[in-house]
């Protein structure tokens, strides 16, 4: 038999160790995976020179804008930056114009995306307007609902506990999940009002307004309401100490709880963003070194599931207003999140097994990505090949994504992704982008 395709000479990260290996792949899938003198002959063969392959990464938090929002980020300029980052697939979110929140804006979506995207590109969906529309929605195939605590999008009402609760249920019984940025938006109102009064438009009211207590109150309030509905709750990019204790206690009491964190709270401070100014401006903040810190436990001891950029792209005038209160919030991520985890890892302060867990396989069996997640055969053939030993620098000005800035720009870093290959094909090789747009598969959950 002859195969596609013949990875050798490689190492692999598979099933907690680093095994010598090549790898053969067959319509898209692992074939096998073994000693070079058992494969198959492939009608492609590469030689990896020793590099690590690790199962595909997965990016569960992207804002890959396009449609109504293509001048900040667009299906092809999206994935191309997460194919540079050493993404296979990443997961939508709903925040877009028109909103994702219906069958028929999904659909719509999912047809734009098609024939555009370089890696595979799941989507989730805001709440629509009645829970009556939720079952379609799921039948789509959408990989979870987004629900934004901090302002309303979509059609629940964020402040009508009732409704949270039976949209809760409804979703469980969907088999379904919701992801919520928990940042509660009454006391975070309250708090922008005061300060717009007394005049001040500067990053440090910004990181005043956006208090530790603003998302710890939004977290209690939805672990509350979870409490009764039993659904599976996936809090994204979580900042806080106190918010990160109160999801792991209810992780403890047997909730199906799973959380996340963006590598700019991993890697930034409060610190960093008075000194970069509003370009580092996100929600949530960055944050004072102790819950830093207490992130990093969480990363170490597993109460945190997986590490998701965020990857949130606007125009560089969109981060440079004069007034912090019209900054639009967040940064492009997904092409420095696996170069600063795997810069840890040189460090001694991540094992190669940490970055997989986060990134490739929590993500993929939180998400129930099927064929995902795991380096063997019958699993789609998604790779990301690094090399620890590629020092560089990040240059924003030479992303893939049209957001070409970043608050990482000018650090230097150790180990990137140098290929990038989804279902069989190979996208990505020493930043250069190989594969046409359209490679990518929508990922529907079944
Ligand atoms: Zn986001």
């Amino acid at each position: 038999m002859i195969v596609d395709l013949v990875l050798g000479n490689a190492k692999a990260y598979m099933e907690g160790k680093i095994v010598e290996c090549s790898i053969a792949v067959e319509d898209g899938s692992v074939f096998k995976i073994g000693r070079e003198t058992n494969m198959p002959r492939g009608d492609v063969k590469t030689d990896l020179k020793g590099l690590l392959v690790l199962p595909g990464l997965v990016d569960a938090h992207v804002h890959l804008r396009d449609e109504g929002k293509a001048y900040k980020e667009d299906f092809f300029t999206g994935t191309a930056a997460a194919a540079a980052g050493g993404f296979t697939t990443i997961l939508d979110m709903p925040n877009n114009s028109p909103t994702t929140m219906s069958v028929e804006s999904l659909r719509n979506r999912i047809a734009a995306a098609e024939n555009s995207i370089l890696v595979n590109v799941g989507f989730y969906s805001a709440f629509p307007d009645g829970i009556g529309r939720l079952q379609g929605i799921v039948e789509e195939g959408v990989v979870g609902f987004k629900l934004f605590m901090a302002e309303q999008v979509g059609g629940l009402n964020i402040h009508d506990d009732d409704a949270l609760l039976e949209a809760f249920e409804t979703v469980g019984k969907l088999g379904s999940l919701t992801a919520v940025h928990a940042e509660d938006e009454l006391a975070l109102r309250r708090a922008e009002e005061q300060f717009k009064c007394s005049g001040r438009n500067d990053v440090n009211a910004f990181l005043k307004a956006h208090s530790e207590d603003v998302e710890v109150k939004a977290v209690n309030r939805l672990l509350g309401i979870d409490r009764e509905a039993g659904m599976r709750l996936h809090f994204c990019h979580v900042s806080t100490k106190n918010g990160l204790d109160a999801i792991v206690e209810a992780k403890k009491a047997g909730l199906p709880v799973t959380c996340e964190v963006a590598p700019h709270h991993l890697f930034l401070s409060s610190e960093d963003l008075r000194r970069v100014g509003t370009l580092a401006v996100t929600m949530p903040p960055l944050r004072d070194k102790v819950h830093v810190e207490a992130l990093w436990d969480g990363i170490r001891n597993g109460s945190v599931d997986i590490v998701a950029s965020d990857h949130a792209p606007h125009a560089f005038s969109e981060k440079k207003a004069e007034n912090v209160w019209d900054v639009k919030v967040g940064v492009p991520g997904l092409e420095t999140a696996l170069p600063l985890l795997l810069t840890e890892v040189k460090r001694g302060r991540l094992s190669i097994g940490d970055v997989v867990r986060l990134m490739s396989e929590r993500p993929s069996e939180i998400f129930r990505l099927r064929g995902k997640g795991v380096l063997k055969s019958g699993y789609d053939a998604d790779f990301t090949v690094v090399d620890l030993d590629r020092k560089h620098r990040v240059i924003a000005a030479d992303f893939r994504s049209k957001a070409k800035y970043s608050p990482f720009d000018g650090r230097v870093l150790a180990g990137k992704a140098v290929r990038t290959v989804v279902g069989g094909q190979l996208v990505m090789e020493d930043s250069e982008i190989l594969a046409k747009p359209g490679s990518g598969e929508i990922v529907r959950r079944a």
